[in-house]
């Protein structure tokens, strides 16, 4: 099975911006990297200014920095000099307000052209802007507001709603704007698209945005303007972004990735990007890719394994021959997934790690460099990292430990608002702990092993859930598993898998259920489970207790496959088939839910839990 992906001249289309990395690593200097970025006099600076505004100077005026895509064919163009227009006019009306610096305003929105504005004019006036995933409801909207005191909201009519049901609660929140009323509207166009862009040091915070609560209670992470600095490098050399590209970011501005990838790294790099603001259908975003003939593709673990579990035959239809670099980021990339990449579209996909509080991407697969599957790749120039153990030594090569990097990169959180005392307990001597175990090769390659709370032990070995669930995702009946660590008495924690199973193989499962061994008249794939001929399943009225059904058949070799795979003790002696895994919004798995409802104990916070 292909482990490592070589990169021979063959496979360049076009030269990455990043050549060499072992030479730019070795050299990287951030003391010299300001060049890259348009400052105003004594050292200010301004993210949104550099995003948009700057290109306004060159040839990208006119050029398209936004094809928005809605659902029913909803299409709307924006050129730089638009989007500049647009946020210059938003900043002034938020002034007439009264809106200062460093106060909060809040979005809202689906991911509409306004989103993408309004975030450009509360920077380009010096207050802070925060996201707020539109399906968080009105609990989840309530912490956040409480806890960041914002005084404006910008959102919809429709979402608007869930803002009023609680303003009686909020007694920072001044204002509501509805961006899809007629009379704001009618308002903002009275203003001037010019404004005066706010001069910001460096420090002075620009957004902020609670995590995706995977582990627990989502924090208020702080960035400040230089954050856009690593975005933009960033995306330079790890997204690749070129004047030539037309690229699509699949994430929403309510995480980190939407608004890094999405505005602000990509857009200072004079992209032409799209937003995608409909539901996730397999055939809608191939089509998306092929008419607007995408060359660079980022999107997350979870829609590909979604698109992989949607068939080849679909992907098949679709020109996708523009696309050129593709790039994952927010959960472990299973190696199963960078086949398939390369299976259907001729390209691998390209890991990287980073978290909201990174600010940025820290880990990255480069163009330029060889793939070794499963692996987050190398630390982006600039950024140090290591794996050190809870005092923060450093472990040596091909020793688990925690993930961690040296304090002081660029777009580093600023603070956790109003729980600083967590802020700094994120910090051990000169290293951020990021609160993920990992190990680095003799290579420098680093490898997830799993969030800190996650990884399992049993029998006195240590297993990364991600081993496992990679492990079952290479069997052909799987689309996605979600392994935790069950205690047990004997083996400290014995490994349970929940698996969400191809539609063809779960109808097999409840055939079994229901008729016993009936499934086995459809079953053809080979390796895959196969009842002995003649022999009915357990449920089956009349028939002997010991004889297994499809599903218990497929459990057993799910369980050995695994064994035989990856390792003898690292198998689940547990199993069960669900229909769905519980997963952020952000389409992250949330094992603490899997655990939790287990072991019959409270789930804990669940605000950014997608509907389930
Ligand atoms: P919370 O901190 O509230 O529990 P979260 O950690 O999921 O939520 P994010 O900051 O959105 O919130 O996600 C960062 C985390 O996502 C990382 O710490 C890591 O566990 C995971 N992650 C992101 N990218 C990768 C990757 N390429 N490989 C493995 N894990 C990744
Ligand atoms: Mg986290």
């Amino acid at each position: 099975m292909q482990n490592t992906f070589h990169k021979t001249k063959k496979y360049f289309k076009i030269t990455p911006n990043l050549l060499s990395y072992d030479t730019v690593y070795k050299s990287f200097d951030w003391k010299r990297a300001d060049y890259h970025l348009d400052w105003f006099p004594e050292n200010k600076i301004n993210a949104a200014y550099n995003a948009i505004d700057r290109h306004l100077n060159t040839f990208r005026k006119n050029k398209v920095a936004l094809y928005w895509l809605g659902d029913n064919d909803q299409k709307q163009t924006y050129t730089f000099e638009d989007l500049s227009n647009l946020s210059n006019q938003l900043a002034n009306y938020l002034k007439s307000l009264g809106v200062a610096r460093g106060d909060r305003v809040f979005l809202f929105l689906p991911r509409i052209p306004y989103l993408y504005i309004s975030f450009l004019g509360i920077l380009k006036i010096g207050a802070v802007a925060g996201t707020l995933f539109s399906a968080f409801q009105e609990q989840a909207l309530l912490d956040r507001l409480i806890n960041s005191q914002a005084k404006v909201v910008i959102t919809d009519s429709t979402l608007g709603t869930r803002i009023k049901n609680i303003k009686g609660k909020l007694p920072h929140l001044e204002k509501i704007i509805l961006v899809d009323d007629s009379t704001f509207l009618q308002k903002l166009s009275t203003f001037s698209t010019k404004t005066h862009i706010a001069h910001m040091d460096k420090e002075d915070y620009a957004f902020m945005l609670y995590t995706s609560g995977t582990t627990g209670k989502p924090k208020g992470v702080v960035h400040q303007h230089l954050a856009i600095l690593q975005e933009h490098l960033t995306a330079k050399y790890v997204l690749d972004l070129k004047d030539e590209d037309t690229y699509w970011c699949t994430a929403d501005p309510g995480w980190v990735t939407g608004i890094a990838y999405e505005i602000l790294g990509s857009w200072s790099n004079g992209v032409t990007a799209i937003v995608y603001s409909g539901r996730f259908d397999p055939a809608t975003w191939y089509k998306i890719l092929q008419d607007y003939k995408v060359t660079i593709w980022y999107t997350a673990p979870t829609a590909i394994r979604m698109l992989m579990g949607a068939g080849d035959d679909l992907v098949k239809k679709y020109n996708l021959s523009h696309l050129r670099h593709l790039c994952s980021v927010g959960e472990p990339l299973n190696p199963e997934a960078i086949r398939w990449g390369l299976k259907v579209f001729g390209l691998p996909f390209h890991d990287n790690w980073w978290q909201t509080e990174t600010g940025a991407i820290c880990i990255a697969n480069y163009p330029c460099l060889d793939i070794k599957f499963g692996s987050m790749g190398k630390p982006v120039p600039g950024v140090i990292a290591n794996i050190v153990d809870d005092e923060g030594n450093e472990l040596p090569v091909g020793k688990e430990g925690n993930l961690a990097l040296k304090k002081g990169w660029p777009s580093m959180m600023k603070t956790i608002w109003h729980r600083h005392i967590k802020y700094e307990s994120y910090f051990i001597k000169d290293w951020y702990l990021s609160g993920d175990h990992a190990y680095k090769d003799k290579d420098g390659y680093f490898w997830f092993v799993g969030r800190a709370d996650d990884v399992i032990k049993t029998s006195g070995e240590r297993v990364g859930p991600f081993e496992v669930e990679s492990a079952l995702v290479e069997h052909p009946s799987v689309v996605e598993a979600g392994v935790i660590g069950k205690p047990d008495k004997l083996r400290g924690e014995i490994i349970k898998a929940f698996i969400v199973l191809k539609p063809e193989y779960q109808k097999k499962v409840s055939l079994s259920h229901l008729r016993g061994g009936e499934a086995t008249e459809t079953q053809t794939t080979p390796g895959v489970a196969r009842l002995p001929a003649g022999r009915q399943g357990r449920d089956s009225p009349g028939v002997k207790e010991s004889v297994k059904t499809y599903s218990e058949h497929l459990k057993e070799e799910l369980s050995l496959y695994v064994k035989k795979n990856l390792a003898g003790h690292a198998y689940p002696r547990e199993i069960e088939f669900i229909d769905r895994l519980p997963k952020t919004r952000s389409g992250k798995i949330m094992r603490r839910i899997l655990k939790a409802k287990e072991m019959g104990l409270p789930i804990g916070d669940t605000s950014t839990l997608e509907e389930y």
